[in-house]
């Protein structure tokens, strides 16, 4: 079925404000994960942090529209390094009451005192990226060598978590399954089994739309498309600190605008006339050029020529 994942074009068109939304209130990470672009592209592009009146901006527009399930306060970085994050999901919480507000992390700065604070923050969930259970295929994987000071500080907010704030979901996500050994993976469920969480431990390691080298890449660059198989994807606002909007959070190298919350409102960026654009050339409305985000990922369904249909 076209569009599969991300809906069909009609309905993301017909959208005049998002249902989700992605906020990078900081472009900063303290990890240098193999499967991630950022380590390779941060020091050839501007870095920064979102500043607090756009970021309120944002929230605000947001707290107009009922309809919006999800703000997440994370996009291509590593959230918990923003000094200000604690204080940005208590505004966001406040001013979107019915929105799930989440994170994603790395849990390298969820030291004890920020587990205290988010365990008193609106937070409603919270996805760790974790990657591996034995110090040498963490450091591998994220270029770290503290793994056991970041499951001691994890643990602490395990435990507190189902002690004062067991409505937050948890996910632990390990991305790279095949660089661990199947007694690593046995240790890690053994090890997190009565925390109350969900595993998602799997060998889905993409290309983050051609910015890395995977095994499953796109080698000829799609020309026609039928959509995308991503749950996210084009459904979600992406939101960079600059304020920019890009279609999508494998956009790493900031290419797929589609708008910029400096000039424009998110609902004049979300019915406008680039974001139509990019959609078209998503779904097969128009042939896609190399350039384009998804051209070269492993999430956009091939299509075919009009002609061809
Ligand atoms: S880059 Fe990939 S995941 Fe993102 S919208 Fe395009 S096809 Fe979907």
């Amino acid at each position: 079925m076209p569009g599969r994942g991300s809906g069909t074009i009609e309905n993301l068109l017909s959208e005049r404000f998002p249902r989700m939304l992605m906020l990078q209130t900081t472009s900063a990470c303290n990890a240098s994960c193999v499967f991630c672009p950022l380590p390779g592209l941060r020091k050839t592009m501007p870095q920064g942090k979102m500043s607090e009146a756009l970021f309120r901006s944002i929230v605000d527009q947001a707290a107009e529209h009922p309809e919006v399930a999800c703000l997440n306060l994370f996009l291509m970085n590593e959230p918990l390094t923003d000094r200000r994050i604690v204080q940005r999901l208590h505004y966001a919480g406040e001013r979107c009451p019915r929105a799930q507000i989440s994170l994603w992390s790395n849990a390298v700065a969820l030291r004890r005192d920020m587990a205290d604070r988010l365990l008193d923050s609106p937070l409603t969930s919270l996805g760790v990226s974790l990657h591996a259970h034995h110090p040498k295929t963490y450091q591998r994987l994220t270029g770290r060598k503290d793994l056991y000071r970041v499951l001691a500080d994890l643990v602490y907010f395990v435990e507190q978590r189902l002690a004062r704030r067991p409505d937050i979901e948890l996910v632990l996500r390990y991305v790279g399954a095949s660089a661990m050994s199947d007694d690593e993976k046995e240790e890690l469920r053994e090890f997190w089994q009565d925390g109350q969480l969900r595993l998602d431990v799997d060998d889905g390691f993409l290309s983050r739309a051609g910015n890395l080298r995977a095994p499953a890449e796109v080698t000829t660059p799609h020309r026609w498309m039928a959509g995308c198989k991503a749950l996210g994807g084009p459904k979600q606002a992406h939101v960079l600190y600059t304020g920019q909007v890009v279609l999508c959070c494998m956009d790493y190298q900031r290419k797929s605008f589609i708008g910029d919350l400096n000039e424009q409102s998110i609902t004049e960026v979300w019915t406008g006339q680039q974001r139509r654009r990019v959609l078209e050339a998503l779904y097969g409305q128009r042939p896609a050029d190399e350039e384009f985000i998804c051209s070269r990922c492993e999430l956009a369904i091939p299509g075919s020529e009009p002609s061809m249909r």
